[in-house]
């Protein structure tokens, strides 16, 4: 029995140091397991951790910027909202933030978020931009979208010297210093309709009804997003992103099909680095996963991290575990990531896909 007890001392010793080494990572960029030529310094415990990859406050919200010129931290934060932060720079994709009671919280408030340079937004429906105008004006971002995207902020009383309109369809490459920007039109998401309402009937009849309270509070909340049908086929916008260096990034914030003008993006670019791509929402993994794949064999990422797979409390969270083993059936190398709200994934981008391949 002594013997016992003693052993698991010694165990939980013995990974105790482990955990702290692991800790001690200053960058976790989640290749360096599998590619030596990711710096990992592991070895050098002794270096200053990066509080940029090793707290759970926003840059945004008076976080820190990562320390080395080379380093990118990308945390999630709720659907398909993404905080970039990179050489003193700040880019938010997407921004929808006071979610209400209904959802689960962020841990911050759209108030607090007072450093950002850049917002793009995928498209104008209210869970993707309810926050932008507000953010947008506090911190004097420049806001990116497409037009029934950038309608909706100049009714907001943003500032139009701030705004950038782009369709998609044009060749247009957006220069923010440090990030390159080029909007692409994608398409929303478009569940088969069966599917949805037979959910819906059972999410309704087994979980818990919003208060009249709570229906208000959506209500405001969604009016400050865009309803139009159009934003499904023309409101949508993927954006690759290209840092100095050359890392590479596809930000997709709804789950619908690959277009043509993203097909022929990627055969210029040919990889990504990371790709930033919304679950479908059809719940359904036979739904849900050749969707996944659908953009996977399209932006041919080496980091693949899902969005939009969490819900409000009435709803069902979309897993992403089906998705990532049947990425991972294809293609062994790729690395799948998933997170909680607003914990950092580091990447060195020194070592980026423009170099190596
Ligand atoms: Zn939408």
């Amino acid at each position: 029995m002594r013997r016992a007890a003693t052993t698991a001392i010694a165990l939980a010793g013995v990974l105790s140091v482990l955990a702290a080494t692991a800790q001690a990572r200053p960058f976790n960029d989640p290749r360096a397991e599998r590619i030596p030529a990711i710096e990992a310094d592991a070895a050098f415990a002794s270096q200053p951790r990066d509080p940029a990859c090793h707290t759970s406050t926003l840059a945004s919200t008076g976080g820190a910027l990562p320390a080395k010129p080379s380093t990118l931290a990308i945390r999630w934060t709720g659907f398909a909202n993404f905080e970039l932060s990179y050489k003193g720079q700040i880019m938010l994709l997407d921004a929808y933030f006071d979610r209400g009671s209904l959802l689960p919280p962020l841990g911050f408030k759209a108030a607090d978020v007072t450093r950002a340079n850049v917002i793009l937004i995928g498209h104008g429906h209210h869970d993707h931009m309810s926050d932008a105008a507000s953010v947008g004006i506090r911190t004097g971002a420049t806001i990116v979208g497409a037009p029934l995207t950038t309608a909706k902020l100049l009714s907001q009383s943003v500032d139009p010297q701030k705004i950038r309109t782009a369709s998609g369809r044009e060749s247009l490459v957006l220069d923010f210093g440090a990030f390159k920007v080029e909007p692409i039109l994608g398409r929303h998401g478009d569940p088969p309709r069966t599917l949805v309402d037979a959910f819906d009937a059972a999410l309704r009849a087994t979980a818990p009804k919003p208060t009249e309270q709570q229906l208000a509070e959506f209500a405001a909340i969604r009016s400050r997003g865009v309803q139009d049908p159009r934003v499904v086929t023309e409101g949508t916008l993927a954006y690759l992103i290209t840092l100095d260096n050359g890392f590479r990034i596809m930000y997709r914030d709804s789950g619908g099909s690959v277009t043509d003008f993203e097909k022929a993006a990627m055969e210029r670019t040919g990889w990504v680095d990371v790709a930033l791509v919304a679950v479908s929402a059809s719940y359904l993994n036979t739904e849900t996963v050749p969707r996944a794949l659908e953009h996977v064999r399209a932006y041919k990422p080496d980091v693949y991290i899902p969005a939009h797979h969490d819900a409000a409390y009435n709803n069902l969270w979309r897993a992403t575990e089906p998705l990532f083993q049947a990425v991972k059936d294809e293609n062994p190398a790729i690395v799948t990531v998933s997170k909680g709200y607003r914990e950092p994934v580091c990447f060195n981008t020194e070592h980026n896909v423009g170099r190596t391949r």
